[in-house]
């Protein structure tokens, strides 16, 4: 069980080194920056898909753990649980709006918890049965970005607590 994070770092890493030696950058931290920037070209249907190879040049290691493989970041860990600033909290995947800092609420649980997405419409709502529970995952519904999952334990006025991966989002702060 130990080697299959290994493989998927060492392959993550052979892969951005290749990478930043196209781009003839010498910095060695590069290696584990996106190489594709800008958000993706959105399809007839308004949809965003691209193969694992094209997400993994524009997101960072952790963000295509998160995103791409219904990853869990530690608790405390992220950049935003904490976060306070007022802006529109984007897609890191298809920066496509998903909470507003309005709806942000400290939940005290280590994850940057909302009560509420920007439109009805900007997050899907997909059965998660994995970890012998049914939960509700969360995902963008321009890329189907893994966001995190909605509990019913959030503040008023809608009684939801989006709990969401500081590594699936981007502030854009106002
Ligand atoms: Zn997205």
């Amino acid at each position: 069980m130990k080697t299959t994070p290994l493989l998927f770092l060492l392959t993550s890493l052979t892969i951005c080194s290749c990478a930043t030696e196209q781009n003839t950058s010498g910095e060695t931290q590069a290696a584990m920056e996106p190489t594709v920037s800008g958000p993706p070209a959105v399809d007839e249907d308004g949809f965003v898909q691209l193969s694992e190879d094209e997400w993994r040049q524009r997101l960072t290691p952790e963000q295509f753990k998160v995103t791409r493989q219904a990853g869990t970041e530690r608790a405390f860990s992220g950049i935003y649980w904490d976060e306070l600033a007022t802006g529109t909290y984007e897609c890191v995947g298809c920066a496509l709006p998903l909470f507003d800092s309005a709806t942000k609420y400290k939940s005290g649980t280590g994850w940057p918890s909302f009560w509420q997405p920007v439109a009805s419409n900007a997050v899907k709502e997909v059965d998660d049965s994995s970890l012998f529970t049914t939960r509700t995952e969360i995902v963008c519904s321009r890329c189907e970005a893994h966001l995190g999952h909605v509990f019913d334990d959030g503040p008023r006025p809608t009684g939801l607590r989006y709990c969401m991966n500081s590594a699936a989002l981007n502030l854009i702060e106002k």
